[in-house]
């Protein structure tokens, strides 16, 4: 008796032989199914030392040429081509290098990518190594923008706290958001990190032309809320959501709750949030509910701050929620 085994390729996906016309330009071509077969073995290093010392050491390894000592990170050649393939030798190299490069970030990754989001990804020179390490780059300081990680800053490899043995157990910081004990500690993990208190940008004293101003887009972003709220398709959009967002603008306070489906405007700061917004100009935020512009861009710019860089995706879907709502209004 046979045992039906899982294949490479799934079977619908495997097209039936046969022919078929097809019109192009007003002339006959026969189409027919053919296939190209480039089946591979491959392996990606999964139980090198390398990935071994990233899993169970919170170490980072490189290779060394025994004949001119150039450290390349990762270890990538056993022989270095530039010494007449001269053995290398495994090294371990300090986990506070610089970037040679400005990061560009991913806001909106595939699905792959997207619990991970919004992440910088580039090259780091650790010291103790001649060429760049590619990963991933986050800020403690609250959401991951231009300016914060540049060519030349300097940063310190972060271990995730479940490691699998991929390049993702590790990431970067800026050393510059980490105390001495930190920034020296080899093997510091996520958890020895402060995420909750990033710095919340300052907001200057609110004129009584800043209330008159905040009252106004208050009471429009109330009613687009309580729009959204009656809206089938921006329901959707945040349905198994939970968020308490506190909104901090010039002018005044006000909370916004996203509860599986439901969302509603509080006129006063909540007890407890989840994360808080900062925008200077409450019509910033009231553009985006209306779908004046989006709120992810008011936060890739810098016009409005998130306590939390993971909330990005919570931004998204008030994003999507206003799209929503738009779309329902044209049909
Ligand atoms: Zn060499």
């Amino acid at each position: 008796m046979s045992i039906q085994r899982e294949k490479v390729i799934p079977a619908k996906y495997i097209p039936d032989v046969g022919s078929y016309v097809e019109k192009i330009d007003g002339k006959d071509y026969l189409i027919t199914n053919d296939a190209m077969h480039t089946f591979y073995r491959r392996s990606k290093g999964e139980l090198s030392p390398f990935f071994l010392g990233l899993r169970d050491e919170k170490k980072l390894f490189g290779c060394r040429c025994t004949k001119c000592g150039l450290v390349r990170v990762p270890p990538f050649l056993t022989h270095c081509p530039d010494c007449n393939f001269a053995p290398t030798e495994l090294v371990e190299v300090e986990q506070v290098g610089v970037m040679n490069s400005t990061p560009p970030i991913t806001y909106f990754a595939t699905s792959l990518f997207q619990h991970m989001a919004p992440y910088g990804r580039g090259r780091v020179i650790f010291q103790g190594a001649d060429t760049a390490l590619s990963v991933n780059l986050y800020t403690t300081t609250g959401i991951l923008v231009p300016g914060i990680i540049k060519k030349g800053t300097e940063v310190k490899l972060v271990f995730r706290d479940n490691r699998i043995g991929e390049m993702t157990d590790v990431f970067c910081v800026p050393t510059a958001e980490l105390s001495k004990e930190q920034i020296e500690k080899k093997g510091l993990q996520e958890s020895e990190i402060n995420w909750e208190s990033p710095v919340e940008p300052e907001l200057p004293a609110a004129s009584q032309e800043d209330t008159a101003t905040y009252n106004k887009a208050l009471a429009e972003m109330k009613s687009i809320i309580e729009e959204m709220n009656t809206n089938e398709r921006a329901r959707k959009d945040i349905a198994g959501w939970k968020r308490d967002i506190l909104v901090k603008t010039r002018g005044g306070e006000f909370a916004i709750i996203i509860d599986d489906g439901d969302i509603k405007l509080e006129e006063e700061a909540p007890s407890s949030h989840d994360f808080v917004m900062v925008c200077d100009d409450p019509n910033t935020l009231l553009d985006g509910l209306a779908y004046r512009g989006a709120i992810t861009d008011s936060v890739i710019n810098n016009n409005l701050w998130i306590s939390k860089n993971m909330e990005f995706n919570t931004i998204f879907k008030l994003d999507r929620m206003a799209r929503s709502v738009a779309r329902s209004k044209k049909v």
